[in-house]
């Protein structure tokens, strides 16, 4: 970790909010800045970051000095690690107790040759389990920058958040701010935009709570065919309002 200038957790109260979708995102929003840029997946029960980056299948090597993070063919400034990596069957569930997702967490911190990075992103679990503690315990003497938390506008996954913000202020980790996702529909036709799931909760809580709100992500049709194609990663980048949206807070984080 000493060669890693800043580490940035991507935080949500729930799945499928589109946490891991910002995760490598703003990896390669910053990777695209030409920031040598890690990506670290410690969803360890349902890692997705090897297939949005386009690396399912890919192993990880072993060297003298740890374990080599895998490269997107295209771009090498782009280091990941996850344990679909080492699953030999990715359907196989992982079945582990607290202190054994502890230690493989550890090891992904500190036996991973990261070498000189700009940015570490952590992408993590929902909510506040194992792997979060795991994960803020073994960067702790490494200070971490902080949250990015990641919300829909809606009040059941808004009223979660106030529990990750409750976690951080616990765990004394930084909120760098929140991510308003799937935040409406742009139609590609006539460019007005629908609020499919409720709009403004994101932006509303930051205001209460006085959390800085880094922005708005709308539904982009581009990116979930993106991300599920798994292809071409870092040369596919949709050129949209995702783009824009995701540039918009990296500049400010
Ligand atoms: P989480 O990590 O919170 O469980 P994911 O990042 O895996 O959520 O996203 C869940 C699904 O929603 C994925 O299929 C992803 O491609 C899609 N998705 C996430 N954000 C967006 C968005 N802004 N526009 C379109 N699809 C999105």
């Amino acid at each position: 970790m000493e060669g890693v200038k800043h580490k940035i957790l991507v935080l949500s109260g729930k799945g499928g909010v589109g946490k891991s979708t910002v995760s490598c995102q703003l990896a390669l929003a910053l990777v695209l800045q030409g920031k040598k840029v890690g990506l670290l997946d410690v969803d360890l029960c349902g890692p997705s970051v090897p297939r949005i980056v386009g690396l399912q299948g890919r192993d990880v090597k072993k060297s003298n000095q740890g374990w080599i993070p895998v490269y997107p063919e295209e771009h090498k400034s782009l280091a990941v690690m996850s344990i679909g990596f080492l699953l030999p069957d990715p359907d196989a569930a992982v079945v582990w107790r607290g202190p054994k997702k502890t230690a493989m967490i550890k090891q992904f911190i500190e036996d991973v040759v990261w070498g000189e990075l700009d940015y570490l992103i952590v992408d993590t679990p929902p909510g506040t389990s194992d792997e979060h503690i795991a994960v803020i315990e073994s960067l702790k003497e490494h200070q971490p920058d902080g949250a990015v938390i990641v919300t829909t506008p809606q009040g059941v996954s808004i009223s979660d958040v106030r529990k990750e913000i409750s976690f951080c202020n616990k765990v004394g980790l930084p909120i760098l701010g929140v991510v308003e996702n799937m935040s409406g529909f742009i139609c590609p036709n006539c460019s007005e935009c629908t609020n499919i799931f409720s709009s403004e909760g994101g932006k509303l809580l930051s205001e209460e709570l006085n959390i800085r709100f880094l922005g708005k992500i709308p539904i982009d049709p581009a990116l979930t065919a993106l991300q599920e194609g798994g292809g071409s990663f870092v040369s596919k980048f949709p050129d949209s309002q995702t783009l824009k949206a995701i540039q918009l807070f990296v500049s400010d984080l």
